[in-house]
C-alpha cells in the first residue's frame, strides 16, 4: 500500500515537473495551483474542499455533467470485457455500434467514420481525406486550403495551417500549409461597417472571390458552423453557412465542416450544420461525443469521398493514416451512453428554458460600460469586454482583464477560462436555471468588481 498523496506533495510535483498546455510557467509556478480531486454534475471540488461550477464544461466538452452514472457504468462494463483493441485489420463491438449511430444522428449522407483521439486530430484526418480524394479525381493541384479568419482547428501542424488565431499561431508560419483565409462574419467588428439592419452578407463576397480566383488549386474550405469558439466565440449570422455551402459546390471545392466544439446540443439542435440543413462533405466531431469523459474524435464523410477510395490492392488507393487508439472500446461505449442521455432525457428539447434564461441573464451584461459585446448561439455565450464602448477599442492584452475577471470568478465559486478578452460562458448541457443563475450571478458581480460599477 502506498501512503495518501499529500496536497504539498502534490503542488510541489506539479511545480517541479509539469508544462501546462497554454501556460506561462514562470506565472504559473508562482501561484497556487487550482488541484480539481473530484467532480458531480456541474460541480468541481478542489484540494482544499471548495466547490466550483464548472463553467467551461472542462474545457468545452463536459456535457451530461460528472460521473454520470450511466457513462461511468458504460465505461465500467467495457473495461470487463476488454480496455483496448486496434481497429486495424479488426473491428470491436463499440466502436461498430456507435459508427452507426453516429450516422443516424448526423445530417444525412455522412455514412462513413473515421475514427482518431482528438480535435486536431480529426482535422488532420479531415484536410488529409480532401486532398487524397482530389488526388484520386485527378485534381492534381488542389493542394490548399481555406479556411475562416479567427478559426480554431487545434494546434497539430496541419491543424494550425487551417486555422487563423495570430497568437496562437504566428510562431509557426514557415512550419505550415498554404491556405487562404477570408473573412470572419464577425458582426461586432464587421470589416465591411454593416451592423444588423444594413448587413447582406457582404462577407461572402469576398470568400467567392477567393474561390473564383483560385478555386483550381483548394481543395476544401474548413469552418466551425455557427460559432467559432477559440477565436472568441464569434457568433456567425444566420445564412453564413449554407451561403458557404452554395459557395463550395458551385466552385467544386470540399467542405469541412469542424463540430468540434458546436456538435453534441451545445448550439440547441444536436449539430450546428442542422440549423442552416447543410450536410457538409466532411464533418468532425470530438469534444462532446463522449460526454467530456476520454479523448475520441470522429471524421465523418460521404459516400462519394468514400468510394473514391476503393481500388483493388495493386492500385494501392488506401486511406493512409490510423492511430494506436483509434476507437477505442471504453471511449467508445462512453459515447454510446452519452448519446443513449440524449435520447432518453430529451436534452435537446430540455435547453430550450435555460437558453431564454441565458438570454436574459446576458441583457443585463449590456449595461455595464466595460462590455462592448454580448453573443449568444444556444447555451454558448461570449461577453466581449472593451475599453471604450464608442470606439469598441479593446483592452490590451496586458491588462489581462479576462484573466481578473475570471480568476475573481473562481474565488466566488466558478470556474471559466477567457479567450483574451471575451468571457465565455459555456456550462455543462445538464446545468439546471438555478445554477444557471448563480453561475451567471457569479460572472455579473466579478465583473462589477474587477472593471468598476455601471
Ligand atoms: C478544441 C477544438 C479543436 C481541437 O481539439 P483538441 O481535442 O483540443 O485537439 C478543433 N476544432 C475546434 C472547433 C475546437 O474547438
Amino acid at each position: 500500500m502506498h501512503e495518501e498523496t499529500t496536497k504539498e506533495q502534490v503542488e510541489s510535483w506539479d511545480k517541479q515537473y509539469l508544462w501546462h498546455p497554454f501556460t506561462q510557467m514562470k506565472d504559473f509556478v508562482k501561484e497556487e495551483p487550482l488541484i480539481i480531486v473530484d467532480g458531480s454534475g456541474v460541480m468541481l471540488r478542489d484540494i482544499n474542499g471548495n466547490e466550483y461550477i464548472d463553467g467551461v464544461s472542462s474545457m468545452w466538452c463536459n456535457i451530461h455533467g460528472h460521473r454520470r452514472k450511466e457513462i461511468d457504468d458504460a465505461i465500467k462494463d467495457q473495461l470487463d470485457k476488454v480496455a483496448h483493441t486496434t481497429l486495424l485489420g479488426m473491428s470491436n463491438i463499440p466502436s461498430a455500434k456507435l459508427a452507426k449511430r453516429l450516422v443516424e444522428i448526423t445530417p444525412e449522407g455522412l455514412n462513413k467514420i473515421f475514427y482518431s483521439d482528438n480535435g486536431s486530430n480529426a482535422i488532420e484526418v479531415a484536410i488529409k481525406m480532401a486532398f487524397q480524394y482530389w488526388q484520386y479525381k485527378d485534381y492534381k493541384k488542389k493542394t490548399s486550403y481555406v479556411t475562416l479568419q479567427y478559426g480554431y482547428h487545434g494546434d497539430s501542424l496541419g491543424a494550425v495551417g487551417v486555422s487563423g488565431v495570430e497568437v496562437f499561431h504566428a510562431v509557426f508560419k514557415p512550419l505550415l500549409l498554404k491556405s487562404f483565409t477570408t473573412p470572419s462574419p464577425y458582426c461586432y467588428r464587421c470589416p465591411y461597417g454593416k451592423d444588423k439592419t444594413s448587413c447582406s452578407l457582404e462577407c461572402l463576397g469576398k470568400l467567392e472571390e477567393i474561390l473564383s480566383e483560385n478555386s483550381a488549386s483548394i481543395a476544401a474550405m474548413v469552418m466551425e458552423p455557427l460559432v467559432q469558439g477559440a477565436g472568441g466565440m464569434i457568433v456567425h449570422p444566420e445564412g453564413y453557412l449554407s451561403g458557404v455551402k452554395d459557395l463550395c459546390e458551385e466552385h467544386n471545392i470540399l467542405l469541412i465542416a469542424d463540430e468540434v466544439l458546436v456538435g453534441f446540443g451545445r448550439t440547441g439542435k444536436m449539430f450546428a450544420c442542422a440549423h442552416e440543413n447543410v450536410t457538409p462533405d466532411i464533418l468532425t466531431v470530438s469534444k462532446g461525443l463522449n460526454g467530456g469523459y476520454m479523448p475520441l474524435a470522429a471524421t465523418m464523410t460521404t459516400d462519394e469521398i468514400y468510394n473514391t477510395f476503393l481500388g483493388k490492392h495493386s492500385e494501392q488507393k488506401t486511406f493512409f493514416h490510423g492511430h494506436t487508439y483509434t476507437g477505442n472500446p471504453l471511449a467508445c461505449s462512453a459515447a454510446l451512453a452519452n448519446i443513449d442521455i440524449f435520447e432518453n432525457e430529451k436534452v435537446i428539447e430540455g435547453l430550450v428554458p435555460k437558453i431564454t434564461v441565458l438570454q436574459k441573464r446576458l441583457e443585463q451584461f449590456k449595461e455595464l460600460k466595460a462590455v462592448g459585446d454580448v453573443r449568444q448561439c444556444g447555451l454558448i455565450a461570449g461577453i466581449e469586454l472593451v475599453k471604450d464602448r464608442e470606439t469598441k477599442e479593446p483592452y490590451s492584452w496586458e491588462e489581462k482583464i479576462g484573466m481578473k475577471v475570471c480568476l475573481e470568478a473562481r474565488q466566488r465559486g466558478l470556474i471559466t477560462r477567457p479567450l483574451d478578452n471575451v468571457l465565455v460562458v459555456m456550462p455543462p448541457l445538464c446545468i439546471n436555471i438555478l445554477q444557471l443563475n448563480k453561475m451567471m450571478d457569479i460572472l455579473y458581480e466579478s465583473l462589477e468588481v474587477v472593471t468598476g460599477t455601471g
